[in-house]
């Protein structure tokens, strides 16, 4: 039985609903578990070095290093590329916690950069101005899978010998200019957190880099940075892409196209069926994997609680910025007025490949009906 809303008689529609993803994949799931069981190889095995080979032909790139979580794999990207204790990381402040999380484990501190309202993704016009002499990487945000204006944003990290970290949590699949992420070479890190386009049963991680060398480094940062079973390098983390998870993964990826493509459809149908919000725009340079459908609406917080009494799951992304949190209270005050207006009014409404026409339908009818 699917719950109903109270007192309607109508069933729910969840924000998301990773059951009926899962029931679509049981025996390929159910076979990949009995196979690792069976080859008694639950670390380092033969799936991680596969899903690492496919998952960078997928993104058009060279090395993929699998890790243990997303956190880890923008942590070791900073640590790989010469972040550490004192340096500056020029980021956005309208992300997930964790984007912070992995500029603070760095022992560095981030400086943020107001949003393109429109992308909701780092301002590449008000990037230069948060350059200083400690800045050692740009880390842009690929934010509810809409790519960042990278052709700006990697010109001004030339002029100034920077690299630049892209997170690419949202982003699995999506495009900059026809390519996918990292854009040319550079690097790229991402979550296989359930909830994403290409989501894990558990925790999971990987970076992508055109650069062999940077990716044999981070292939030791990964596993306590050993170069072999008895000889220790440098000092690491022990952050390893589970072997389950990995054949989970190589089972998901051969999905992922057609699971993007049934978001993009339900994007097209939300953007012809919404009223009275702004809808989510792609630029003509982009391909938006809508990871999240993000509406933008002056009464948010009555429509989501609208919503809620039809039986409608919509969710917030994000309602407290970095720069807000009683995390970096210590660092200087400053003002973010596009991020804090987007952190007023957005709201994510239920974008999963499985739901059905009628429910669009019937979500953008909640929608366009709030008082
Ligand atoms: C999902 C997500 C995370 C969470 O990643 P973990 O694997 O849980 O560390 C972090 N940042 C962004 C932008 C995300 O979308």
């Amino acid at each position: 039985m699917r719950r109903k809303a109270k007192g309607t008689g109508v069933k729910m529609i969840p924000f998301l609903d990773l059951k009926a993803q899962f029931l679509g994949l049981k025996p390929e799931i159910e076979r990949e578990v009995s196979r690792v069981f069976s080859n008694g190889r639950f670390i380092l095995g033969e799936n991680v070095g596969l899903f690492e080979k496919e998952f960078a032909a997928y993104c058009g790139g060279k090395h993929c290093v699998g890790v243990g979580n997303g956190t880890d794999a923008l942590y070791l990207s900073l640590a790989s590329c010469g972040v550490a204790s004192g340096s500056e990381v020029a980021t956005v402040s309208h992300t997930a916690v964790a984007t912070g999380t992995a500029i603070y484990g760095a022992g560095a501190t981030p400086v943020f950069v107001d949003i393109d309202p429109l992308t909701f993704t780092m301002d590449a016009k008000k990037l230069e101005r948060a350059i200083t002499p400690k800045t050692k990487a740009i880390l842009p945000v690929h934010l509810y899978g809409h790519p960042c204006d990278l052709s700006q944003i990697y010109e001004i990290a030339e002029r100034h010998s920077l690299p630049v970290v892209e997170d690419c949590a949202q982003a699995h699949g999506s495009e900059f200019r026809g390519k996918k992420l990292p854009w040319r070479g550079g690097i790229g890190s991402y979550r296989f957190y359930p909830t994403k386009n290409l989501g894990a049963y558990g925790d999971a991680g990987a970076i992508l880099t055109g650069d062999e060398k940077l990716a044999g480094k981070l292939r030791m940062l990964r596993d306590y940075g050993r170069r072999d079973r008895h000889r220790q390098g440098f000092h690491g983390l022990n952050s390893r892409l589970d072997e389950l998870q990995a054949a989970f993964l190589r089972v998901k990826l051969r999905h992922l196209d057609e699971w993007n493509g049934m978001r993009r459809q339900h994007a097209n149908l939300y953007g012809e069926l919404l009223q009275g919000v702004a809808t989510p725009k792609e630029m003509k340079w982009a391909k938006h994997n809508y990871h999240l459908y993000v509406i933008r609406s002056k009464k948010r917080d009555r429509l989501q609680a609208f919503l809620a009494k039809k039986g409608i799951g919509a969710e917030i992304h994000y309602p407290v910025p970095l720069h807000l949190q009683d995390s970096w209270k210590f660092l200087p005050k400053k003002r973010l007025p596009e991020t804090e207006k987007a952190c007023n009014e957005v709201l994510s409404l239920p974008i999963y490949p499985e739901l059905s026409q009628s429910q669009i339908e019937r979500v953008a009818q909640a929608v366009n009906g709030c008082p």
